[in-house]
């Protein structure tokens, strides 16, 4: 089946060094396939060393004037970004649906929020303050904040766009320069960036994209002794290598991992409430979602009945192509990921109880299409308890008290978030301090505020972006001692 082609589809994906597209150094490209017919429709050039090394030096010749522009006048330019982006919104929202598999529907939001990061960091950065601190009648000191330089950023494949929007604003904002490696299997929403950049009045070499192999082009990004940071959203693994990688020139470093994360449900929750919150939660952005509700443990006296009512549920999520505006999980990014999914699927079969989904739904015959699955019963060292799938893929399991619950919530080397659903709040704020998660949400969805602090703990990352934090990252700060 041939996947419905956006307007303007390019052929030829290039990078974008020193204000101007760019073919690797030595020609190669890499084929890019879409999700539904998994053939190729565009060549991305595949960077490598001479390739970063040339987008390294045109983001440090663009330092200087860029790091001494005022907080506002960034800020103009940053909103001029999102202006860019929201005219934008349904072409880039057909790019990304295409080449992720994301449902269109989604991919709209994502480009919203996408604009909303470089409003929300344009606001930042005009309201900041700096700290200064009075020692009675002797001394007076003060924080001086600078930007830190050539920021690497590397991001993946799932909402690709605003995933390095979640970066790109923080970093410009705060006022370094960049070098951005997107993900392999989705570089496409990335070629709107030129254009977008360009119109909003960006100087050349501020932003600059190289495309490639994470092994390659990321690698030698993450190598580089004139990139001083690195902000980095991927696997576990490769975030392991890369913090290995980066030791060598001791640089400052955000990572956003994988992640597990809980759903808590006790007997007392909003039944109805909970249930949608778990059904959206794990199967919206197709289960590719770092934040996605994978375990759900529900209090004994509720378990039979919310497992059953999940699996109806999930068997009414509509699956089908991305571009259709009534798919609720579209088309999983990769053949590859599929595969791996799958493989997930048959070994949860051998260890819980399969309630929902496991197949391809018969009116797909071809692409990347998993009806939502849901397995009950499934014991804590089950490795679908264990492993990230990044699937539309649920692991329920049955806890009979509150200490239960935050042992089985705990028992993954994972702590990105949780979710906490019940009607006792006092319990509900007690198990949310309990849960080893960088966020928990109570009685609610994966609503984020930009204000605060987003980021995991445990294997699920180091470091927060977010708010004030984002720019606490991007800048370094030295303290002024005065003698009054
Ligand atoms: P990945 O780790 O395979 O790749 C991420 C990026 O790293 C890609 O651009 C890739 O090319 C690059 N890369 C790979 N090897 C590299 C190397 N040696 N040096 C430098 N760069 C390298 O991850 P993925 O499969 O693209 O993304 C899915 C993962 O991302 C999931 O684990 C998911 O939970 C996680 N994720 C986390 C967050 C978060 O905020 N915590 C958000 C989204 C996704």
């Amino acid at each position: 089946m041939s996947p419905t082609c956006p307007d303007g589809l390019p052929r030829a994906i290039r990078h974008w060094i020193g204000g101007a597209a760019a073919d690797s150094a030595d020609g190669c490209t890499f084929e890019v396939t879409d999700p539904v017919s998994n053939t190729p429709y565009a060549h991305a050039a595949a960077g490598g060393r001479p390739d970063v090394d040339r987008a390294v030096a045109a983001a440090r010749s663009a330092f200087p004037a860029w790091s001494a522009l005022g907080n506002r006048a960034r800020a103009t330019v940053l909103t001029r970004i999102a202006d860019g982006i929201e005219a934008r919104e349904e072409r880039l929202a057909a790019f990304e649906s295409y080449d992720s598999g994301l449902p269109i529907t989604q991919a709209r939001g994502q480009a919203r929020r996408a604009a909303e990061n470089f409003r929300y960091f344009a606001d930042v950065v005009v309201a900041l303050g700096e700290e200064a601190f009075r020692q009675g009648q002797e001394q007076f000191s003060y924080v001086v904040r600078t930007p830190i330089g050539v920021a690497g950023l590397i991001t993946p494949w799932n909402t690709p766009f605003m995933l390095e929007s979640w970066k790109l604003a923080p970093a410009l904002a705060s006022g370094c320069t960049l070098v951005l490696k997107p993900a392999e299997w989705t570089p496409l929403s990335a070629s709107l960036w030129p254009e977008i950049l360009t119109e909003a009045g960006v100087p050349a070499g501020v932003v600059n994209i190289v495309h490639g192999i994470g092994e390659e082009a990321g690698q030698a990004l993450v190598d580089h002794p004139d990139v001083p940071l690195i902000s980095f959203t991927g696997s576990t693994d490769t975030g392991r290598h890369i913090a290995r990688s980066s030791a060598q020139h001791l640089k400052t470093l955000s990572m956003e991992l994988g992640g597990k994360s809980p759903v808590v449900v006790f007997a007392d929750a909003d039944l109805e409430t909970a249930l949608d919150s778990v059904v959206f939660g794990v199967f919206s952005l197709n289960g590719e979602r770092c934040t996605a509700g994978s375990r759900v443990l529900v209090e004994r006296p509720l378990y039979e009945e919310f497992s059953r009512r999940l699996a109806e549920r999930a068997k009414r999520v509509t699956v089908g192509p991305p571009s259709d505006p009534a798919t609720e999980v579209g088309a999983l990014v990769h053949p590859e990921h599929y595969a791996r999914v799958l493989d997930y699927v048959d070994i949860g079969r051998k260890e819980g109880r399969l309630v929902a989904g496991g197949t391809r739904p018969a009116h797909l015959p071809e692409g990347n299409y998993l009806q939502p699955t849901v397995f009950a019963d499934v014991p804590p060292d089950a490795r679908i308890f264990q492993e990230e799938i990044f699937g539309p893929v649920v692991a329920v399991a049955p806890f009979d008290n509150e200490s239960e619950a935050v042992e089985l919530a705990n028992a993954t080397q994972y702590g990105l978030a949780a979710y906490v659903w019940t009607s006792d709040l006092r319990r509900g704020h007690r198990v949310a301090h309990a849960v080893e998660s960088g966020m928990v949400w109570i009685n609610s969805h994966n609503v984020r505020d930009l204000r605060t602090p987003f980021g995991g703990v445990k294997a699920s990352g180091v470091g927060r972006e977010g708010g004030a934090h984002s720019v606490d990252f991007y800048t370094e700060s030295k303290i002024v001692h005065v003698a009054l």
